[in-house]
């Protein structure tokens, strides 16, 4: 096998294709202006995500994890620093990168008054893809997320696992090579969260490079090829289960997740302060 790729060592991937990096974010940063000063959300991370490469990006809730995905999204400004997605530069070639990435999430809306097959079929369209094609790949998308049931009733009154599930199906219509998940399984049940992480591990065999949000440590660490652990703002620990196993002596991810939280974010710290301190 031979590396296209100079400048570093070879990473570790799932995929045996070695190519150029679908995602490749450099020095990223992001300042928030806020009323008790500047808050630096994102604070100088570098990452690189390979095609067939399912990476988990972890962190503790306020880590960073979403205004790192929304930059990459081209939502949101970086203070400093670069993304490009499939080569593409987010902050100069902003159409070019939105037609090669997709965000699944959890909070993303959908228009409540429209039918599940109209806003697949409206995605499609918006993404240019050719009417016979979006028609197969909605069939196909209700097939895999078990939409039959309400794919022509409007949206509004579908429960949030229902609502989940188009969701999730709505942001694959148009075959992105790079998908970003911000914690795809929130609100759904045990089977729709399988069927999600049964996906991703699809996408990873179709080539797709999947950076993947989630606290579901145990599932995030049967699913991710690699993994970046944020905290505050900064990417304190990227590698490979076993690169970080040995650089951690810990087995498990919540261990590894854990020692990197200060020891006065524990509830007993916390309640021992609360009693030193007097309050009730
Ligand atoms: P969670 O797991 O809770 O979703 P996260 O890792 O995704 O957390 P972010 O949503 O990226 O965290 O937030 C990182 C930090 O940036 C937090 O302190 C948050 O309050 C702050 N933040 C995010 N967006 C803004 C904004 N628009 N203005 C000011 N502060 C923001």
């Amino acid at each position: 096998m031979s590396s296209s790729r100079s400048d570093e060592a070879t990473p570790n991937i799932c995929s045996d294709a070695l190519a150029e990096p679908a995602v490749d974010v450099r020095d990223l940063v992001k300042e928030f202006s806020t009323a008790t000063g500047i808050l630096v959300a994102v604070n100088g991370v570098s990452m690189r995500v390979y095609p067939g490469e399912v990476y988990g990006l972890l962190g503790a809730n306020g880590a960073g994890k979403t205004t790192t995905l929304r930059m990459m999204l081209g939502l949101q400004r970086p203070t400093s620093g670069t993304v490009r997605i499939a080569g593409f530069d987010v902050a100069t070639q902003p159409i070019e990168v939105k037609r090669r990435v997709s965000l699944v999430s959890s909070s993303s809306g959908l228009y409540q008054w429209l039918t599940p097959r109209e806003i697949m079929l409206y995605l499609a369209d918006l993404y240019g893809v050719p009417d016979d094609e979006a028609a197969a790949r909605a069939e196909m998308l209700a097939d895999l997320f078990d939409l039959r049931g309400f794919m022509d009733r409007r949206c509004a009154g579908m429960s949030t696992g229902q609502q989940q599930r188009v969701n999730l199906a709505r942001s694959l219509m148009h075959d992105p090579p790079v998908v970003l998940m911000d914690e795809p399984t929130r609100g759904l049940d045990i089977v729709g969260s399988r069927r999600i992480f049964e996906y991703t591990a699809h996408l990873r065999q179709q080539g797709k490079a999947v950076i993947f949000c989630t606290h579901r440590l145990d599932e995030a660490q049967r699913l991710c090829c690699r993994f970046g652990l944020m905290f505050r703002g900064q990417l304190k620990l990227e590698g490979t289960l076993a690169d970080l196993q040995q650089r951690t002596g810990r087995e498990h991810l919540t261990d590894m997740f854990l020692d990197l939280m200060p020891a006065e974010s524990s509830m007993a710290a916390r309640l021992t302060s609360l009693q030193g301190s007097g309050e009730p």
